[in-house]
């Protein structure tokens, strides 16, 4: 079948929730994508700050072939080495002290959730606690995610959504003490806000939060599905700063491609939360899913992703930072590390389309910001090779 023939056949049998771009994706190789016709793509996307490793890591591939010579899938109620291995390695990366791995990065927000609200009702035997989570958040699609998630736009149509979620302002310490009660059991936050336009949650903010919290015994949730994984050039962003989540969630590169999140908890959470019998899931942690996050975290290390980021990223800052001088439609460049926005006075879609003519992957957060989330592996050169195409396609749309 052609390329079109495709499209048409996924247009009548897929459910329209996305309005997809009109090519057909057929392999990968590095930083770049190839089509169906063998056209080839400069990804800044990585399947959404998923792919960090690149496509065909060989050491990767071959970790995953050799989980399917062996076993797939087995159930919860028995170990499995890889599992054991990749919660090892997690807790190390993450400095957190209990795992439980689920299948994507809203599950891991469910999870979180759950534990908060277990622990607070271990704590004093009511069922009304309250979450405070951020406007302009984004944590998935499911029913609690959404109900913590401050986008009305994805909200509505869904409502009621879980209840006693509360929102306040990202770095405004004044608007989330005016949402605490006596019943407030978390504050969730993603520490930098990835679809809601690239702002990096203050170390002000979150010391003042951590600090609040610490004094009237409420969970600190830190979202990270997006900004975790070395993106910021730290593995975990909060790590920068000088505090630490009491609960935190983790997806998207974790196992780069294969589906799988987590959420972890301290081990004061975990000796006082969720229990036996208290949450489950029939695929999170599977051997498969397991033998991607444990090769993950060690090509991590040994490929020294933390270190090239932080190397790397400056370079794209700073040739952003050209872009926002030369073109007066551009208000500003934010994010940090290997996550950033540019963000238009205008939509940006004309722009990543064009983009897209010319063989680069850009995609928007919002309507008006172009995000960027590339592999981490990225090197000047490929900065380069971007910026010439962006450059050029905003000239064009001008
Ligand atoms: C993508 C994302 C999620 C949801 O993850 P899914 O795997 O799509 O369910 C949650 N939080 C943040 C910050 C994300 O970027």
């Amino acid at each position: 079948m052609s390329m079109q023939e495709y499209i048409d056949e996924a247009e009548s049998a897929l459910l329209h929730t996305y309005n997809r771009y009109q090519m057909v994706l057929d392999h990968g190789e590095g930083v770049y994508l190839y089509d169906m016709d063998g056209k080839k793509y400069l990804d800044f996307v990585s399947g959404i700050a998923v792919f960090a490793l690149g496509y065909h890591n060989k050491e990767y591939d071959d970790a995953l072939k050799g989980q399917i010579d062996k076993v797939i899938h087995t159930s919860n109620y028995y170990y499995n080495v890889p599992a054991i291995e990749a919660a090892k390695k997690l807790k190390k990366a993450s400095r957190m002290d209990r795992v439980f791995f689920t299948n994507s990065g809203a599950e891991a927000i469910e999870g979180a959730i759950k534990a908060a609200r277990k622990y607070a009702y271990l704590k004093d035997g009511s069922t009304d606690h309250e979450i405070i989570a951020m406007n302009h958040s984004f944590h998935g699609r499911t029913m609690g995610a959404l109900a913590v998630t401050g986008n009305p736009k994805y909200r509505e149509a869904f409502e009621p959504l879980i209840g006693n979620i509360k929102f306040a302002d990202l770095n405004d310490f004044d608007s989330v003490l005016a949402q605490v009660t006596d019943k407030t059991c978390a504050i969730l936050m993603e520490t930098v806000q990835g679809e809601g336009g690239l702002y990096p949650a203050t170390e002000e903010f979150l010391t003042k939060v951590r600090a609040l919290c610490d004094e009237k015994d409420i969970l600190l949730i830190l979202d990270e599905i997006q900004c975790g994984m070395g993106r910021t050039g730290y593995m975990y962003a909060w790590q920068r700063y000088d505090i630490k989540p009491d609960i935190m969630t983790t997806a998207k590169a974790l196992g780069c491609g294969v589906p799988v999140g987590a959420f972890l908890l301290t081990e004061k959470v975990g000796q006082h939360s969720l229990t036996s019998g208290d949450h489950g899931t029939t695929y999170g942690g599977n051997p498969l899913a397991c033998a991607a996050v444990d090769k993950v975290l060690e090509l991590f290390e040994k490929e020294q992703i933390v270190e090239h980021v932080r190397k790397v990223s400056p370079y794209l800052e700073e040739r952003l930072q050209e872009l926002v001088e030369k073109y007066d439609c551009i208000q500003c460049r934010r994010g940090a590390g290997l996550m950033q926005g540019l963000v238009f006075d205008r939509p940006v879609g004309p722009i990543i389309n064009k983009a897209l003519e010319k063989g680069l992957m850009l995609i928007n957060a919002g309507t008006d910001i172009i995000r960027f989330v590339p592999p981490l592996i990225i090197t000047k050169e490929h900065i380069d090779d971007m910026m010439k195409i962006l450059d050029e396609s905003i000239g064009a749309c001008l």
